[in-house]
């Protein structure tokens, strides 16, 4: 999964975007409105944090625009006015979910997460495709319940490809949302992570389909 924060305030940029990479997420940072906009507008992302203060363009503008645009993306907002106009403004143009400055680090995190489960209509913070079982709250990964040690790219990976089960996934859909903006991409590199996945939870866990990419088996029997 894979991220935007826009904060011009560098020690909360660093505190969010550190926080939600140690969590499992890709995380791009923008410090001002315009870039703010321009990488929403362009990049796929998952979710977004997004300041309301800030130069350039501020996060009320930039939720309007995006709205008009089409771009459904789900928006956490983070206010340091935390006042009820700004928020009623800001639901009522688009905005998913509040949360006002200051704040402690781990409600950030549970709200991202919950924005994430509702935003791929998961009610519960556990995933399951098969045996399968993915803890977006603890991280934890189990197959037949046991527990499976996975790597921070082979955590997002799965957690991306759980979170869109069923659905036939592009291996361009699945690098675009595996790493940061400046990450040299290697689209032989999601191959590599199926093969490590399919040997630490089972070869039919990840079905290829030719020329169109990849799914998750979700027949329970099949694991
Ligand atoms: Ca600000």
């Amino acid at each position: 999964m894979r991220l935007l924060v826009v904060e011009d305030d560098p020690q909360v940029a660093r505190q969010v975007s550190t926080t939600l990479r140690e969590a499992g997420y890709a995380v791009d940072v923008a410090a001002d409105g315009r870039e703010g906009h321009f990488l929403g507008e362009t990049e796929p992302y998952d979710a977004v944090v997004l300041d309301l203060g800030l130069p350039g363009v501020d996060g009320l503008t930039i939720i309007e625009r995006w709205r008009g645009a089409g771009i459904t993306i789900p928006v956490l907002v983070l206010t340091a006015r935390g006042t009820w106009r700004e928020k009623v403004s800001g639901l009522r143009i688009g905005a998913d979910d509040y949360l006002s400055k200051p704040f402690e680090i781990e409600e950030l995190l549970a709200r991202v997460e919950a924005l994430l489960r509702r935003s791929g209509d998961h009610a519960s913070p556990m995933l399951q495709a098969g045996e399968v079982q993915l803890d977006t709250s603890t991280r934890r990964v189990t197959r037949a319940g046991a527990s499976v040690e996975l790597t921070a790219l082979e955590y997002r990976f799965l957690a991306y490809l759980m979170h869109h089960r069923g659905r036939v996934i592009s291996k361009a859909e699945l690098t675009e949302h595996l790493y940061e903006q400046n990450f040299d991409r290697d689209s032989n590199v999601i191959e590599v992570l199926v093969n490590r996945l399919r040997k630490k939870l089972g070869a039919e866990f990840i079905t290829t389909r030719r020329g169109l990419g990849y799914q998750l088996s979700v027949d329970e029997s099949g694991g």
